[in-house]
């Protein structure tokens, strides 16, 4: 189906269409319950320096555990959630969720959690970042916000204000995705990130010698630009080898760790320091 289609606002009385938009119904409908019922929970995939060897944090990622539809990936519910603004109380839940969790870790390990544009355009999202922090007692300094191009083309200044007030507390924010988007080399200057997450796309395809190019001209830039550089998506040696060699700080991919239970990855950050040696 064509994108030019789209504009035929007749269209949406044709069967097909109308079944995809009460399907979709169906799917906002079950996400609102879900909530109270307890239906999300969180797992956590650990971050790894790469010249060291050592994990030094983990991303906290969300799951649905639907009583009629089985485990949907966020791939598939958190655009929904933002459609119906589910996703500010969604996005509440899973910081304090997460900074709950990275209270029991080692005082070194970071927090990763993704936000959308949808929870920072709120108005509340500071209020609800700090409020977290407060709650669990995790230092500013441990949680790093992931965002995503789509935050920082908000034409707005809410974004960059709220953004820029949460970095002056000390709280890292990510370019999640980096190299995915229309301009990311623009929205660099836009707004000043302290980490660039390269697209696990360039990563699976790192054998290719203009993805490789890529790679490495990425790990450059962060390097000219003191910005750290996380490799998302590893999951070979060779993979992580050529990372190494390049000059990439840190890794994250199945060859490291695959997302776990909060108690899997709470006795891997107590226990696992030098998990990988490198080299
Ligand atoms: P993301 O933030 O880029 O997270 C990385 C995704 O790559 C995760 O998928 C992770 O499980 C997957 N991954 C990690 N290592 C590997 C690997 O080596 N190979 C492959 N093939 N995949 C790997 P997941 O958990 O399905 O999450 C998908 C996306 O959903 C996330 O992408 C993020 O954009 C979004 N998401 C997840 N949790 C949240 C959340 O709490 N809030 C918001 N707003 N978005 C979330
Ligand atoms: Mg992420
Ligand atoms: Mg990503
Ligand atoms: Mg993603």
């Amino acid at each position: 189906r064509g994108k030019s289609e789209g504009r035929n606002v007749y269209r949406f009385f044709e069967p097909g269409m109308d079944a995809m938009v009460r399907a979709r119904q169906a799917l906002e409908t079950d996400l609102e319950a879900a909530l109270p019922r307890n239906e999300f929970e969180l797992e956590f995939q650990p971050i790894m320096n790469i010249a060291a060897g050592d994990i030094v944090g983990a991303e906290a990622l969300m799951r649905w555990h639907s009583p009629t539809r089985g485990l949907v990936s966020p791939d598939n519910f958190i655009p929904a959630a933002e459609e119906t603004g589910l996703i500010v109380q969604l996005g509440d839940w899973a910081l304090r969720k997460a900074c709950t969790a990275a209270a029991g870790w080692p005082h070194a390990m970071r927090i990763a959690v993704n936000v959308s544009a949808v929870q920072i355009k709120s108005g509340s999202f500071a209020r609800s970042v700090i409020s977290a922090l407060a709650f669990s007692g995790v230092p500013a300094h441990r949680l790093e916000l992931e965002i995503t191009e789509t935050v920082l083309m908000d034409e707005s200044d809410t974004v960059l204000k709220t953004l820029s007030q949460l970095r002056d507390l000390g709280i890292r924010i990510a370019l999640d995705d980096f190299g995915t988007g229309y301009s990311s080399l623009g929205y660099l200057r836009r707004f000043p990130v302290d980490k660039i997450k390269i697209d696990r796309s360039f990563i699976r395809d790192i054998d290719n010698r203009d993805s490789a190019a890529i790679v490495r001209t990425v790990i450059g830039l962060g390097a000219q630009l003191g910005i750290t550089v996380t490799a998302e998506g590893v999951e070979t040696e060779a993979q992580l080898d050529m990372l190494r060699k390049a000059g990439c700080i840190e890794a994250q991919g199945y060859l490291i760790g695959v997302p776990a239970k909060a108690a899997q990855i709470n006795r891997l950050l107590r226990s696992g320091m030098a998990l990988r040696q490198s080299g």
